[in-house]
């Protein structure tokens, strides 16, 4: 058989096993998995390495804060992020997208897809940020579905939820009846609030009080609160970052009962805990809901092996280490967010799979399948099967690498887990069928990514 391309002699994670197979590609696209001889031009040897499906991270933030011009914003943009999405194996991110002052959802995704299309190294879809009640317009969800972009972003900690919830509500329900799938972020913004003023009234307003002002408790009752709307109106609704036993106590109760509930965890609170935050540098582990204690990492991990979380997302929202220490000093100033793109496949690869704490084929569900079926991507994404992109990450199971965030492609400069061994990275790495990491070294150049057009999303 002729083809454009082989990925030759790798073990290829189908749905289901693993096979030794050659995948041939053509046009940027599977034609055969196969082990009939395939003449091809370009031959990229697989042997002793596993092939996975490129990896779909729906959660990270590209493209600003959507504050004032000017604004302190996240150490990577498009080129920079999605060359560290690259060298980790992502071929598809989803990102979050924040209107600026006076913007539409729709023109907040047309400006993003325009950057999309000149910056981007891998593919991109968009979730566009209900960022006050100016946007709770229905007829703007027909304009994002013809945009090709099929899910919203809601946040429950800011004051325009609190103010406007009913209406948040029949927005969400709408798009749900329209096909789109409602990500959102939940922590309950009075306690919060209430815990903040609390503990400064006791001269504990730094970095170190951080956990106890967006305790567990906060993130059960926004998850609760979701839950019962899920439940009474029937909109499927999808939690990002869930950081707590207690939040996915919940989730999994509700999915017992069949209300349309999806979990995403993040790898912050799979392999750190709380004691960090304690840490003369403990501002730079700093992420919104913050680290838990081991027994939420245990439950999380429970999740990730029984089918209770669906997805492992990044929420790369990276600044810089000095960023980061400088802003320890009051809670309201904290920069939450942390650079992970290059490294979420392999430390959950090393921590999960190597282990035995999750399968193989888990580990494809949760970094590229589920997500592709929840954002509608699949099975052009999230899968190695004839028809769909050549997405394809030549994984070397053996490679260990002690993680230094200094080398690494994210402008952050370093890692929560620099020091880390962590067994397991990606040698070469495919996207439509094009080499855009050879050698463990990205080769590709901005501007190849594209803005998928997606489906409706399409729950497991
Ligand atoms: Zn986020």
């Amino acid at each position: 058989m002729k083809a454009d391309l082989v990925v030759r002699g790798g073990d290829v994670v189908l749905e289901g096993a693993a096979v030794r197979a050659d995948v041939a590609v053509t046009g940027g696209v599977v034609t055969a998995i196969t082990r009939e001889p395939v003449d091809a031009a370009t031959v990229v040897d697989a042997t002793g390495c596993l092939v996975l499906p490129g990896g779909v991270d729906a959660h990270v933030h590209l493209s600003g804060g959507g504050g004032p011009e000017g604004a302190p914003t996240w150490a990577d943009d498009w080129e920079s992020g999605t060359r560290a999405a690259a060298a980790g194996g992502v071929t598809t991110v989803g990102n979050m997208t924040v209107p600026r002052e006076g913007e539409s959802l729709t023109d907040a995704v047309r400006r993003v897809g325009a950057d999309v299309a000149a910056q981007s190294l891998v593919d991109v879809l968009l979730h566009p940020v209900v960022a006050g009640e100016q946007h709770l317009d229905p007829a703007q969800l027909a304009v994002l579905r013809e945009l090709g972009q099929t899910s919203i972003k809601v946040f429950t900690v800011i004051d325009a939820y609190s103010a406007h919830r009913q209406r948040f509500y029949a927005f969400m329900a709408e798009a749900g009846r329209q096909g789109f799938l409602t990500v959102v972020h939940c922590e309950d913004a009075e306690l919060i609030g209430w815990s903040t003023a609390h503990l400064a009234e006791q001269g504990r307003a730094d970095f170190r009080a951080y956990g106890e002002s967006r305790p567990d408790t906060a993130e059960e009752a926004a998850v609760a609160q979701l839950i019962a709307f899920a439940e009474t109106s029937g909109t499927p609704v999808y939690v990002v970052h869930l950081s707590s036993a207690r939040a996915l106590a919940a989730c999994a109760a509700a999915r017992s009962r069949g209300v349309p509930v999806y979990v995403e965890t993040r790898p912050l609170y799979l392999h750190l805990t709380e004691e960090l935050l304690q840490a003369e540098d403990g501002a730079k582990y700093i992420g919104q809901p913050p680290l838990r204690r081991a027994a939420d990492v245990d439950a999380l991990w429970a999740g990730l092996r029984f089918g209770t979380v669906d997805t492992v997302a990044t929420d790369h929202a990276p600044w810089t280490l000095a960023e980061k220490l400088a802003a320890g000093d009051q809670l309201d100033e904290l920069r939450p967010g942390v650079a992970d793109l290059e490294t979420v496949r392999p430390m959950l690869f090393s921590a999960g799979v190597l282990t035995g704490r999750i399968s193989l084929a888990r580990f494809v569900e949760l970094t590229a399948t589920n997500p592709a079926r929840l954002f509608g991507v699949y099975p052009r994404k999230g899968v190695i099967a004839p028809g769909s992109d050549a997405d394809l990450v030549v994984w070397d199971p053996a490679e260990t690498r002690v993680v230094d965030g200094s080398r690494m492609q994210s402008r952050a400069g370093y890692s929560p887990y620099d020091g880390t061994v962590v067994t397991g990275w990606p040698r070469e790495v495919l996207s439509r069928g094009e080499l855009v990491v050879s050698g463990g070294a990205v080769v590709a150049g901005p501007g190849r990514g594209q803005l998928l057009q997606r489906g409706l999303t399409a729950p497991r």
